[in-house]
């Protein structure tokens, strides 16, 4: 179950709404789960190569591969 986040201002709303969107991608080669925003996603499918928001080259590993840990750098980005 998902915590939904609780925003005293209307600034915590707005910061919150103005973070990029993101998916999460495997690295095939550590195992680490990066986060990549859409636009991200979207130039590197072809090639199935991508730029996390932490600034890592990720090489999308199978959608069965389980991770071994979130990257942290990417989690503390807070991205939705
Ligand atoms: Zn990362």
């Amino acid at each position: 179950m998902t915590a939904w986040p609780t925003f005293r201002s209307r600034a915590m709303v707005a910061d919150v709404l103005t973070r990029p969107r993101t998916i999460g991608v495997t690295d095939a080669r550590t195992g680490r789960a990066h986060r990549v925003t859409d636009d991200e996603a979207a130039a590197g499918r072809h090639s199935g190569c991508y730029e996390a928001i932490c600034g890592a080259r990720v090489l999308a590993a199978s959608l069965t591969a389980p991770d071994r840990g979130r990257c942290r750098p990417c989690a503390r980005a807070g991205a939705r």
